[in-house]
């Protein structure tokens, strides 16, 4: 996975802000999101505090992406080992995020009951790839929030890896390069009839 230092600016104060969402994304480029609450992601460096105005910047640009508001309460983080993810996996109800190469791998899992996102505790957040997982967990986050129904538990991952794909691009990466979910991996795992 790619580390390098370009920077992600996310400012205005959106959260609070009458504009509609779209007026505030436009000023989107590859390396700028001009978006949420002032804080800098900076690509390649350990991420201090994931849960704090990171997980908020994050969650200001999905909204955008999304057309729907941020909700006012968002998940923890709890890193684990991924072992306990793989457990955690098969006792609850929860949607995840699998690395491909082998499953079952999972690499991140969201509790809606707990109002939990679990990652690995080797996630730096230090890459893109890293981010976009949070960015996976929050639309999902989204999802539960804003109760939006599904036809199928496969249709609620269309739109989290639409998001993260989206947000692979800013840095001209893909799920395919980095978690190796091709396109047709994808329709499998979002389409109700497979
Ligand atoms: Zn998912």
């Amino acid at each position: 996975m790619k580390a390098v230092g370009r920077c992600l600016i996310a400012s205005a104060a959106a959260l609070v802000s009458s504009l509609p969402l779209e007026a505030s994304a436009r000023d989107e480029t590859i390396e700028r999101l001009r978006l949420g609450s002032g804080f800098e992601i900076v690509i390649g460096e350990r991420q201090a505090d994931p849960g704090g105005q990171l997980l908020e910047a994050l969650a200001i640009w999905v909204g955008a992406k999304l057309g729907q508001p941020v909700p006012t309460s968002l998940p923890m983080l709890v890193f684990k080992s991924p072992e306990q993810i793989a457990v955690l996996r098969f006792r609850q109800y929860a949607s995840e995020m699998a690395q491909q190469q082998d499953q079952p791998n999972i690499i991140s899992i969201y509790d809606a009951r707990a109002n939990i996102i679990y990652l690995r505790d080797t996630w730096k957040g230090a890459t893109a790839a890293d981010l976009s997982v949070l960015v996976h967990e929050l639309v999902h986050h989204f999802q539960e929030v804003h109760q939006t129904k599904f036809e199928c538990e496969a249709a609620r991952e269309a739109k989290a890896f639409e998001l993260q794909e989206k947000w692979l691009r800013l840095f001209g990466e893909s799920l395919e390069e980095e978690f190796q979910i091709d396109p047709f991996t994808l329709l499998v795992r979002t389409s109700c009839a497979m």
